[in-house]
């Protein structure tokens, strides 16, 4: 169904005053759970997703279930001028924005002195020009708001650095130099931006991780589970709410204690 972009019609209870979310990497993991709980929360929901239009058309009827108008599309947010389109086509189709969240994300996991440039590459492309691609194309929407929220998704890989994803760390931990500037440009115009920086959830992103590592890391956590991609969604949810509205420019771990 969707695989350049659907427009799911509203149900009967959704109405023209629901606030506008645009999540990227919405269609797998964190990005789905986020989709389906702004949905949830009251929101009709704009996405994108890289290649998976069978996992997209899922998250979009999960979203609708809860009501939700939804605009997908497929979208590689490294690309500068499709994002651009992707964003302004959702801001024609739902209307403004009030709330954007950023998760598109991968990883290319290899020591530094075997990496090529092409890892180190896509990561940095993905994960930090993505991230400005999807709030450079939404800022004006947002700003119109006055009441407008960024979400990014860092990593505790970009706050403490992680073995193997040098260039992972490097694409996260500039996605928080981006984000608190983001909170002090844009602060006097109404707009907040926070990051959020999990520790390991349960997602195919972990999928790679043999038994043997599995173990190991969950021995460091506290809470003695990885997280799932809800406790996350939880925490976005509290995050583009007015709940959390004297909130911007911090870096939220949530790790089940790891980092402690
Ligand atoms: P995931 O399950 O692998 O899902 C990644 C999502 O991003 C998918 O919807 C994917 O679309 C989309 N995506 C990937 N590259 C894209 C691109 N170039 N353009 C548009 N969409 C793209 O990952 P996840 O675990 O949910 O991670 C979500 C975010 O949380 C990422 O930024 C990740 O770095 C961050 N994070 C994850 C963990 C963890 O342990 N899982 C920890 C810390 C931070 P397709 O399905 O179509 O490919």
């Amino acid at each position: 169904m969707s695989d350049r972009q659907t427009a799911v019609p509203a149900r009967d209870t959704a109405s023209a005053a629901r606030p506008v979310a645009l999540v990227s990497g919405g269609s797998r993991g964190i990005g789905r759970a986020i989709v389906t709980r702004l949905a949830e929360d009251g929101y009709d929901v704009a996405f994108c997703y890289r290649s998976r239009s069978d996992a997209a058309d899922e998250t979009a009827e999960a979203a609708a279930r809860h009501g939700a108008r939804t605009f997908v599309r497929r979208v590689d947010v490294a690309e500068a001028a499709q994002t651009r389109d992707f964003v302004a086509a959702a801001v024609a189709e739902l209307g403004g924005l009030d709330a954007v969240v950023t998760a598109a994300g991968i990883t290319r996991n290899r020591p530094l002195v075997l990496m090529d440039d092409a890892q180190w590459q896509d990561v940095v492309r993905t994960n930090l020009d993505g991230t400005y691609h999807v709030c450079r194309a939404a800022l004006p929407s947002l700003i119109k708001r006055r009441t407008g929220v960024i979400v990014t998704l860092s990593s505790i890989a970009g706050v403490y650095g992680s073995v193997g994803q040098t260039n992972y760390s490097a694409s996260k931990a500039g996605i928080i130099g981006f984000t608190r500037a983001l909170a002090k440009e844009y602060g006097k115009l109404g707009v907040r931006a926070n990051a959020v920086a999990p520790g390991f959830v349960d997602t195919d992103m972990m999928s790679s991780m043999s038994s043997v590592t599995r173990e190991k890391h969950l021995k460091q956590i506290p809470l003695a589970r990885f997280g799932a991609p809800e406790d996350v969604a939880h925490l976005v949810s509290f995050l583009v709410s007015a709940r959390s509205g004297y909130i911007t420019g911090q870096v939220l771990g949530i790790d089940g204690g790891l980092a402690i």
